[in-house]
């Protein structure tokens, strides 16, 4: 055991014993000392940033078609653990080098044309620098004092989307969270505290606001982040109202009165009706005015998950898809997706100022004075389930401050225009079926060779997620529509084009021909199994 350790332990008994002792230089050798700076040193810093650096310049530079490298996660595991050594009197360059391989070999290549698959942004490079920089200088975005330009930067943004919304300056309010699933967490939360009087302090109770029992209502394609929230919010997962979709998989209007009235004849009270703008399946956006005027009707609250869509708003000509979205009483978007920062940035927009602090009316705390003044009327921690928050919304800021609300709206109209290329193209192909019009960057098709019995559609489309997944040259997701599997793509590298498009359709080919040998080989490997394709139709 070195000395190092044996100051470690000296820490760990004290907090064993209850005695309080922290743990001073002088309970370490001089040694031992040298050596926990080491990890603070200058010279240290900059080795690392320059390894850093030409490690993220090639990764920028690859232009090879790369989707995921998948490892089987004990094979990983042993890997990453052979690299925790951690005995060398001074930084180690190499492992470190060694870790960001690993770190990078193992991650999505968000970057590369290979990559359609998902949500995830190929963020602005010079935004995951200043990721570095803030979070080696932090400003915890929560309070004013520590987080200044971070409450001042969520201001500034929040203006920039208000022009855009219509809203006028000071008569609305905005928040970042961490993520949308939080954010739609805290606006419904602000619905029942509104809604629904004293259940912040009495709790849910059965008789709500004295029209049955507390619900809230969303489409049938929600996130899981949505339908969660029931349970959460502590009214129970079956006093949900699922809204029906129509044909372009956007909540059917009609239906929707029926399943509400419905609802209400049941004996529950629907306090709060959840939108979507870009449903995470098709990218579908529901219709907002009318879903807009049936909550006003029934005294509900109107929240939109605008996480995908939400975007749309820095474009003029496709802000109008997302018409509607002003009369909602909140909406969230996510800007670590379609406005291309680090993950996690969240806006969250109440229509009424005074509506973000409804979410925790609980303010007797340690952390906030009592009395409001010119600098904590600035901070967003009081309406904020976080506590400590990485100022994730200067990412945003620096790259609009740095280019303009333009550079947003140019990337954005492209991967839109792409993806519904990519729709045209892909409809004109007589073995792909496209399932919907796209209204954002989100395309969901299946491929159908000429002979493929219906039963066996939906596990072909599976089979070639997985294969070429492990080919790890493209990288595209599946979901699951009206019970049976699709592929699905995500345009968000603007460095995709319609060549890109082609050469997946010839992969999804090749693969599904393999795919079809492998199958008939297996049936007659093992004449039990049922005959699941049927070579002779195809090719
Ligand atoms: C991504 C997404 C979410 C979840 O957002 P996070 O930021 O990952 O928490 C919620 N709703 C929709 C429609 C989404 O696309």
């Amino acid at each position: 055991m070195d000395r190092h350790e044996v100051g470690i332990i000296l820490k760990y008994t004290d907090s064993l014993s209850k005695r309080p002792r922290p743990l001073s230089i002088s309970t370490v050798n001089s040694s031992s000392t040298e050596e926990f700076m080491n990890a603070f040193d200058v010279e240290s810093f900059n080795t690392a940033v320059d390894i850093a650096a030409g490690k993220l310049s090639e990764l920028l530079e690859n232009d090879e078609i790369q989707g995921v490298v998948l490892e089987r996660p004990n094979t990983l595991l042993a890997a990453a653990r052979a690299l925790m050594v951690g005995t060398k009197d001074s930084f180690d360059a190499k492992r470190f080098a060694e870790i960001l391989d690993l770190y990078i070999r193992t991650g999505i290549k968000v970057n590369s044309r290979g990559y359609m698959a998902r949500q995830f942004s190929s963020v602005v490079p010079v935004s995951a620098v200043f990721d570095m920089v803030s979070a080696m200088a932090p400003q915890p975005a929560s309070y004013y004092e520590a987080g200044q330009l971070a409450n001042v930067a969520d201001k500034l943004i929040a203006e920039e989307f208000g022009r855009l919304l219509g809203w006028e300056l000071g008569r609305f309010d905005m928040v970042t969270t961490s993520g949308a699933s939080l954010a739609n967490m805290t606006a419904v939360l602000v619905a029942r505290n509104r809604k629904l009087g004293d259940s912040w302090t009495d709790g849910v109770r059965a008789t709500g606001r004295g029209r049955g029992r507390p619900a809230i209502a969303f489409g049938a394609e929600s996130h899981y982040s949505v339908s969660r929230l029931a349970g959460i919010l502590g009214l129970g997962v079956d006093q949900v109202v699922r809204m029906p979709l129509n044909d372009r998989r956007r909540i059917d209007i009609d239906g929707a009165v029926a399943a509400l009235d419905e609802a209400k004849a049941r004996g529950l009270d629907v306090f709060c009706i959840v939108g979507a703008a870009g449903t995470t399946s098709v990218g579908a956006i529901d219709p907002l005015e009318e879903l807009a005027a049936e909550a006003r009707k029934r005294d509900a609250w109107f929240h939109v998950d605008a996480a995908h869509n939400g975007a749309l708003l820095v474009s003029d000509r496709l802000r109008p898809r997302l018409k509607g979205l002003e009369l909602a009483d909140s909406f969230c978007l996510d800007a670590h997706k379609t406005l291309f920062v680090p993950a996690l940035c969240t806006l969250l927009f109440y229509r009424d100022p005074e509506a973000a602090s409804a979410a925790f009316p609980e303010k007797h705390s340690y952390v906030f004075d009592p009395v409001e003044d010119e600098m904590s009327r600035f901070q967003s921690g009081i309406k904020n389930f976080e506590c400590t928050k990485r100022p994730a919304i200067l990412n945003l800021w620096l790259v609009w401050a740095l280019f303009g609300r333009r550079f947003f709206e140019q990337k954005l109209d492209y991967l839109v225009d792409l993806t519904r290329q990519a729709h045209d193209h892909l409809a004109a192909q007589p073995d792909f079926e496209v399932l919907h019009q796209p209204e954002s960057n989100i395309l969901c098709f299946v491929h159908r060779p000429a002979g493929l019995p219906d039963s066996q559609l939906g596990t072909l489309q599976l089979a070639l997620r997985d294969r070429i997944r492990a080919e790890g040259r493209y990288f595209v997701s599946k979901v699951e529509l009206d019970g049976s599997t699709v592929l699905r793509i995500v345009m968000m590298n603007h460095q995709i084009g319609l060549f890109d498009i082609d050469a997946l359709i010839n992969e999804i080919r090749r693969h599904a021909r393999e795919i079809r040998r492998d199958w008939v080989g297996e049936s007659t490997r093992n004449d039990n199994k049922p005959h699941i394709w049927t070579v002779e139709k195809t090719c």
